[in-house]
């Protein structure tokens, strides 16, 4: 991860006094990099994951991002060692019982996140404060889950999380203005900046940029051109920083057809149509860096086209 850019030099960040701990539900990709950012801001983060090697090994990644951070002057080794030092593991929900907020950052599916929210709230304090990060689903419906709908929101970071500047706050239909509030003041003090979507299937950001990604996937698969060719004129021919299909990558072929489904489904538009070889590669488990192949294979020095 390029992760060298954060948004304020840690001796700036203040923060919020209602919240003290931060508890974590999915330490894959974007759970780690949440966990970043918000222990480098002040706060204590526990984080949760179905095993407990997958937060080791999250713990692993930040410390090694941390440590490129320190080398690059972005931060101070005190500031990097101190944020370690404020992240643990929760084994359970019980470990979660003195979070102020918990932010859910497990796999983009419902029944997952229904499921998590479900057994998650009797362990919690009663004004504790839900979010999902969820890239695409109604955060109404999963507040509906939970025994709080009025203290839970739609907390959309982007990734990698510590070099992405904004956040989506996206409230469901019973969210309350204090937790509107609150969570626009958590994200700026962790040096983001918010726009508030509806909620709408795949909110803004991935209305827009899910739909372009899963065309480039329909310009591969009808033989338009190869991965090579089609990454190079968008990053060429566009300005993109990244081509789409590394960006698919990148955000995980997983997660980018569950994007699209939820849009397909939700909108009933035969335009958000996923791919076929979108699904192809998510039946083999090429998911993109994460399973280290996708549309790239990544097992090698360099990354290498696999079409
Ligand atoms: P990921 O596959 O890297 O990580 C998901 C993690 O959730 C895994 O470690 C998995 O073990 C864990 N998990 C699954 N079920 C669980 C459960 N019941 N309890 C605890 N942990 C559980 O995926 P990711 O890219 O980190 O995505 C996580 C969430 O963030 C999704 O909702 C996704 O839509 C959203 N998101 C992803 C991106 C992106 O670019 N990848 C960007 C913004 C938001």
């Amino acid at each position: 991860m390029n992760a060298h850019v954060t948004t304020k030099a840690p001796e700036q960040y203040v923060p919020i006094p209602e919240v003290k701990c931060v508890g974590i539900i999915g330490s894959g990709q974007m759970g780690s990099g949440i966990a970043h950012v918000i222990a480098l801001a002040g706060y204590e983060v526990r984080m949760n994951d179905l095993a407990k090697e997958r937060v080791e090994q999250a713990l692993a990644l930040i410390d090694r991002n941390l440590t490129r951070q320190v080398s690059r002057g972005a931060i101070k080794e005190l500031d990097a060692k101190a944020a370690l030092k404020r992240m643990s593991y929760a084994a359970t929900y019980a470990d979660l019982g003195d979070c102020d907020l918990v932010i859910e950052a497990a796999t983009e599916d419902e029944a997952v996140k229904r499921k998590i929210f479900a057994a998650l709230c009797p362990s919690l304090k009663p004004t504790a404060m839900v979010a999902s990060n969820t890239s695409s689903i109604s955060i109404t419906r999963l507040a509906a889950s939970t025994d709080r709908p009025e203290q839970f929101i739609g907390m959309h970071f982007m990734n990698p999380v510590p070099v992405m500047q904004l956040v989506e706050l996206i409230r469901g239909i019973a969210t309350e203005e204090k937790t509107f509030a609150m969570a626009r003041r958590f994200a700026e003090s962790l040096g983001k900046t918010i726009a508030v979507s509806e909620d709408f299937p795949a909110f803004i950001v991935n209305r827009i940029l899910l739909p372009m990604i899963n065309e480039a996937i329909y310009t591969l698969y009808e033989g338009v051109g190869t991965v090579d060719a089609i990454d190079k004129s968008m990053r060429l021919g566009a300005n993109h920083p990244m081509g789409p299909l590394e960006l698919a990558d990148f955000i995980g072929l997983d997660t980018c057809l569950s994007v699209m489904q939820v849009l397909y489904e939700g909108l009933a538009d035969s335009k958000y149509r996923p791919c076929p070889l979108l699904v192809k590669y998510v039946e083999a488990g090429w998911l993109g860096r994460k399973a280290k192949r996708g549309f790239y294979d990544y097992r090698g020095e360099k990354p290498v086209p696999t079409r």
